[in-house]
């Protein structure tokens, strides 16, 4: 099926068509002829889907043939992302698909200066992308009218709750007018989220393409056991032996994200770190060094890999497993994107063994388990005398590890451990182990 029969404008085809696209994708077959029809919609997809056009492209359109507005424009679509990384790739394919209508865009987010934001607001915007915080901010400061929002998109809701946007969004949806179309995208169905969608949508049309809280089946998915304090050596060894040229590595704190950013460097591997402790202005630099190769690896913690669209990203490391099983899902999902191959590998210390049960749990199936040699876990550490933070609470920085054993020490330019030998794996993992072409 080609997007000629979704009802799209010749102005939005050409766009999606000088970006590649050829086919819609599930979610934008179902939802794009839903959201032109003036329907709400609850839509369970998740990032890798295509849910950004899915909205983006109906959204255009309608506001478009609403007609002239009044000067100055007041919003008429309101998008709310958790992220701000999030928010900026909305907004850039807004700019995209609406590169042939004469609309107006404005991205706003926090940790940037709020002066042009104001500046852009006033001269009028049509379809407004925003992070709750920073919204409000604007809101307080009268910068932003959002009396004539016809459209609202909550996107990534399931985020935004476990973020504690919940009050802000409540603030934000007090301001919006009773009358207008609601699209809700969530991975999950947790209870918050019903709640919130029995409130606020209409009759919605339920949009579901990948089963809830399903790792995606895309992705082939590995655990080394390893000891806590030899996860930096093996990954060095990984990265280097496999050769591999991008891979997002994740941790579950902003402090482990920086030291182990340091220590990859200091083994010869270029590596940048995106988390929320630091700037806008460095987080968008360390994702362009990324997606531009000129880094080979990107740490980040969970919440600043949120909604990170990075293409044709073959391998996605947890370096330390997420004790919120449903972040395995999300960080998971930022490889094996739109059809193709993807590789995520687990390295799990003695500690971790619950959060992989847990994990197991949620995506329904057993993670095969793989013992390097040259890393097998050192039997002494028993999982009562590791550390054991608790699960599903928030992060907390990495504790010492109660044995420590000596690592090699020196490292070779390719980042691999002076004189350690090569690991063997004890059972043959079958499979592509590169990633597939990505269009898009
Ligand atoms: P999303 O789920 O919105 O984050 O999109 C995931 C990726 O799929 C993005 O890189 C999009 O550019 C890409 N994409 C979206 N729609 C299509 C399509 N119809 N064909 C191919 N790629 C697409």
């Amino acid at each position: 099926m080609s997007f000629d029969h979704l009802g799209l404008r010749a102005e939005i085809l050409r766009a999606v068509t000088e970006k590649g696209y050829t086919e819609p994708t599930e979610i934008q077959r179902q939802a794009i002829p839903e959201i032109l029809k003036g329907r709400d919609v609850l839509g369970g997809a998740q990032t890798g889907t295509g849910k950004t056009a899915s909205f983006t492209l109906p959204i255009l359109q309608t506001i478009f043939e609403m007609g002239r507005p009044t000067q100055p424009r007041p919003v008429r679509a309101l998008v709310l992302t958790p992220t701000r990384e999030l928010a900026a790739q909305v907004g850039e394919s807004v700019q995209t698909y609406g590169k042939y209508l004469p609309l107006k865009t404005a991205v706003i987010f926090g940790g940037v200066k709020i002066g042009p934001q104001m500046h852009k607001l006033r001269k009028g915007v049509d379809i407004l992308v925003a992070t709750p915080g920073r919204l409000l901010d604007h809101m307080g400061q009268e910068s932003v009218d959002l009396s004539q929002v016809n459209l609202l998109v909550l996107d990534e809701a399931d985020r935004m709750l476990d973020m504690g946007f919940i009050r802000d969004i409540r603030k934000i949806l007090a301001a919006l007018p009773k009358q207008k179309q609601v699209l809700l995208f969530s991975a999950t169905f947790a209870g918050e989220i019903k709640k919130l969608a029995n409130e606020l949508l209409k009759n919605p049309a339920t949009i579901e393409v990948a089963k809830h809280n399903t790792a995606s089946e895309r992705v082939k998915q590995i655990a080394h056991p390893v000891d806590k304090q030899r996860k930096r050596e093996l990954l060095s060894y990984l990265i280097g032996s496999n050769n591999w040229r991008q891979v997002l590595v994740f941790t579950r704190t902003k402090h482990g994200a920086n030291r182990l950013a340091d220590q990859l460097s200091k083994d010869g591997i270029s590596t940048a770190a995106i988390h929320g402790g630091k700037s806008q202005g460095a987080r968008t630099r360390a994702l362009a060094e990324f997606k531009s190769n000129k880094v080979r690896v990107l740490v980040a913690t969970d919440i600043a890999a949120r909604g990170l669209d990075i293409n044709q990203l073959p391998h996605v490391v947890n370096y330390e497993l997420p004790n919120v099983p449903e972040d395995y899902v999300h960080r998971i999902g930022r490889t094996g994107r739109a059809g193709n191959e993807g590789e995520a590998m687990s390295l799990v210390s003695v500690d971790e063994q619950a959060y992989l049960v847990d994990i197991e749990k949620l995506i329904k199936r057993k993670i095969p388990s793989v013992v390097l040699d040259g890393y097998e876990p050192d039997p002494s550490i028993k999982p009562e005398k590791a550390s054991n933070p608790k699960r599903r609470s928030k992060a907390q920085p990495g504790k010492k590890p109660s044995v420590r054993k000596s690592a090699p020490s020196g490292n070779t330019a390719r980042g691999l451990p002076a004189g350690h030998k090569p690991p063997k794996r004890r059972q043959t993992v079958k499979g592509n182990r590169r990633a597939g072409q990505f269009s898009g």
